[in-house]
Order: structure tokens, then C-alpha cells, then sequence
């Protein structure tokens, strides 16, 4: 059953096919006819005759490209990924199960972290996991942190009083919480600089994976878990801050256009991206810098497609770029293809490599010497097919204010 503004969404199609020209899948894969034909085409025909949708729509990586170029406001890649849930699931179950809930895996692999990483680096372990779980051999993987963030923060003790109109609220998602907590550490300690205190509540993983994997019964769950968290703390009009863009988009348009959450709504005004939130205070951050010694190589700035759906700028970029004078040049190559856990998927990983071309591309032309994205599995990718370092902005902006030191 859809929603009014589903179904709206529906009917506000003009036919143009912008956003069939923009899929970056629909692009290099032949099998796949592209955004309107699966999930806005199929829901208009099914709500006449029931008919199920094609299991093709599973090669939508969920970028978001069509909705953010769609003229009419059409939630295409929404409907797609309601589509999703309407075809037998694919791929074996305990692939569904681990890519669906990248909380779930985080916390196995942090029994010990050190194995699981090597296991990861052992060509026999990756052919054993292609044949058994059916994730590619050759994707690149994260890797894990020896100690989660909220392991890295327990104990420790704020330096900074608080008192409500100076206390936010930081949601930092898995890939911070189990593969990069130098990234919540970053913000922790700039927003500390700064006066604020930092909350970090035990929120579950937004979801966005198990939209994306067609799980949304854990979606929902996960929801509810978080929405309970918003409503103890964000108490006093505290800012709610996310370093990863994916999970700022589910917690402001997900939670509402796909599960129908309308609860959610209330606190979408105090949502922010990092990058955003600093930006709005970048003359304290300025009186912060200290005289920069160190020379910066030329670096590529990948904009993740969630962040573009989420219509919050480049914040970021701007920070390092005009804040800093720092020699980064955005890239402007569309999708990096990885989407999540879509690239790591036998079947989907060369598509995957194939979408990615135009970033690796446009880093190289560049002659860049690393990278930078606010999106952690683009930061795998992009490391993956350039082998460059990649960084969050806020861990070069950290760096800086430490004077060289991370
Ligand atoms: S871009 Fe929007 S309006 Fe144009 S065909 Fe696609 S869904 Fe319809
Ligand atoms: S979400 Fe991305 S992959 Fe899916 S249809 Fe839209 S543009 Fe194509």
C-alpha cells in the first residue's frame, strides 16, 4: 500500500528519462533498463493488477542519482527500493543478513579485529567467502579498528561543562563506530575546541544498508531504536550532527519516505552535517588554526552521492578548500559505484569497478596524491581503485588545529 506522497511521487513523472541518462548502473549494465521502467513504472501497473515487479530491479545500487536530477520531484530510487521488497530475496541468506546490518558485522568482527582483517588480506579466505557468502573476491574491503569508538570513548570525560545551548548530539554510523573512529574522535575533539560538549548516545545503524538490501523489517527496527534516542536528547534545541552522509539521509528522508515515519519530522530542523555545523562557526575555527608549516600534495574531493540527495552543499570542500587554502579540486564524476554493499557483491562487483572508472579517471587527471570524501565505503572504493590515501575532511581539519599532529 503506498503513501499519498508515494503515490504523488507517481504521478508526478513527466516521461523526460533524465533520470534513466543519469543511472550510473544503468550505464555499463545492459541487463538493467533503468530507474522508471523497475519501480515507478512497475508500482503505477501494480496498483491496477497486482502484478510483482521484475527481479532486475536488484541491480539498483540505491545511489540516489535519479531522484537528485528528477525534475518533478519523483522519488525514484524511494520506489525502487520499495520494489526490492516485493521480489524473492536474492543472494545467499547469510550474505542478506551480515550486508543488511553493518552493526551486526561490526560487532563480530571486533571479537578480534586483527583476524578478521587478515582473513580479509588471504586470497584462499576471499575465494572461500565468494563461493560460501558470494561476496567478490576482489572488492576491496574495509578494514577494522582494533577498538570501536565507543570503546575509544568510554571513560573519558568531556573537557568541556556543557549546559544545553552548548551540548550536541553526534550520531557517528558504523563505518566510524567499527572501521574509522579517528573520524569521531576529529569532531569530538574540533566541536570540544570549541566549547561544545558532545553526547553520543548508543544509536544502532541507520538502516540505510538494510534499505538498500531489502530487509526494511530491520529498517523499521532500527528506526524505532534511534527515534527513542532522539527523544531523550535532543532535548533544548541541541544540534543532532552525522559525519557520514548515507546516514544523514536516512535519518531526514528515509525514515519518512520509505517506512512512512512521520515522528521523525519534528527533529529534521536540527540535523546537520558536520561540515555544515562547523561552517556556521568557521570564525571561532578560524581563531583556532594555528600559522600552517606543513605543505599539503594535491588532492581529488569525491562528493558521495548521498550527500548531493541530501542537499546539504559541500561543506566540507569548502572548509578545507577556502577555510584552509588547501590544494584540493572537486572531481565531479559521478558515482563511485561501490553504493554501500552493492560492489561487494559477486555479482554486482564488476559493475561496481565499471561505475568507478570516472572516478579513478578524474583522480589520476588530476595527479592527485590522495583523496577526500565524506563517505566511508567511497573512501574504501576510492582507495581501492587508485590506491591512494582517502581522508574525511574533518580528519585533515583535525590534523590542522593539532599542528601536524593526529
Ligand atoms: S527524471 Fe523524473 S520526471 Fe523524468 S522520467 Fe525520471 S522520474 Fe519521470
Ligand atoms: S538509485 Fe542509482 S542505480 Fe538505482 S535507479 Fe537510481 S540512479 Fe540508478
Amino acid at each position: 500500500m503506498l503513501t499519498k506522497q508515494q503515490t504523488d511521487a507517481l504521478n508526478n513523472c513527466l516521461k523526460c528519462s533524465i533520470c534513466v541518462d543519469s543511472c550510473p548502473v544503468a550505464k555499463v549494465n545492459p541487463l538493467f533498463p533503468g530507474p522508471k521502467k523497475l519501480g515507478a513504472d512497475w508500482l503505477r501497473i501494480a496498483q491496477e493488477d497486482g502484478s510483482r515487479p521484475s527481479p532486475l530491479i536488484d541491480y539498483c545500487s540505491n545511489c540516489k542519482t535519479c531522484e537528485t536530477v528528477c525534475p518533478s520531484g519523483v522519488l525514484v530510487a524511494t520506489l525502487n527500493q520499495l520494489a526490492k521488497n516485493e521480489i524473492p530475496a536474492q543472494g545467499p541468506v547469510f550474505r542478506r543478513r551480515l550486508l543488511a546490518d553493518p552493526s551486526f558485522l561490526g560487532k563480530m568482527m571486533h571479537i578480534w579485529p586483527g583476524a578478521g582483517n587478515a582473513a580479509v588480506r588471504l586470497p584462499a579466505a576471499r575465494k572461500l567467502m565468494e563461493k560460501t557468502l558470494g561476496v567478490a573476491a576482489q572488492a576491496p574491503m574495509p578494514a577494522y579498528s582494533r577498538q570501536s569508538l565507543r570503546r575509544r570513548l568510554a571513560g573519558r570525560r568531556s573537557p568541556v561543562s556543557g549546559g544545553e545551548r552548548r551540548e550536541v548530539v553526534y550520531m557517528p554510523g558504523c563505518f566510524v563506530q567499527y572501521n574509522k573512529p579517528e573520524i569521531g574522535l576529529a569532531l569530538i575533539g574540533i566541536l570540544e575546541r570549541l566549547g561544545y560538549r558532545v553526547i553520543t548516545p548508543d544509536f544502532h545503524c541507520c538502516g540505510q544498508a538494510s534499505i538498500s538490501n531489502a530487509r526494511l523489517r530491520n529498517t523499521r527496527r532500527f528506526a524505532g531504536h534511534n527515534l527513542r534516542l532522539l527523544r531523550e536528547t535532543l532535548t533544548g534545541g541541541r544540534a543532532l550532527i552525522f559525519t557520514c552522509p548515507s546516514c544523514l539521509l536516512t535519518f531526514k528522508e528515509e525514515y519518512k519516505n520509505i517506512l512512512n515515519m512521520r515522528e521523525f519530522e519534528q527533529f529534521i530542523p536540527q540535523m546537520q552535517e558536520a561540515g555544515q555545523f562547523l561552517l556556521e562557526q568557521r570564525e571561532e575555527l578560524q581563531a583556532l588554526l594555528p600559522a600552517r608549516a606543513e605543505t599539503y600534495p594535491p588532492m581529488a574531493y569525491h562528493e558521495p552521492c548521498h550527500l548531493k540527495a541530501s542537499g546539504q552543499g559541500t561543506p566540507g570542500l569548502f572548509l578545507l578548500k577556502h577555510l584552509l587554502n588547501l590544494p584540493i579540486t572537486p572531481i565531479e564524476a559521478g558515482c563511485c559505484g561501490l553504493a554501500g554493499s552493492y560492489g561487494l557483491k559477486a555479482e554486482k562487483y564488476r559493475i561496481a569497478e565499471d561505475v568507478g572508472q570516472n572516478v579513478r579517471d578524474a583522480v589520476f587527471s588530476l595527479e592527485a596524491k590522495a583523496a577526500v570524501t565524506e563517505c566511508g565505503m567511497c573512501s574504501v572504493q576510492i582507495h581501492g581503485l587508485t590506491r591512494l590515501p582517502v581522508y574525511h575532511p574533518l580528519e585533515i581539519l583535525g590534523r590542522l588545529l593539532n599542528g601536524g599532529k593526529d
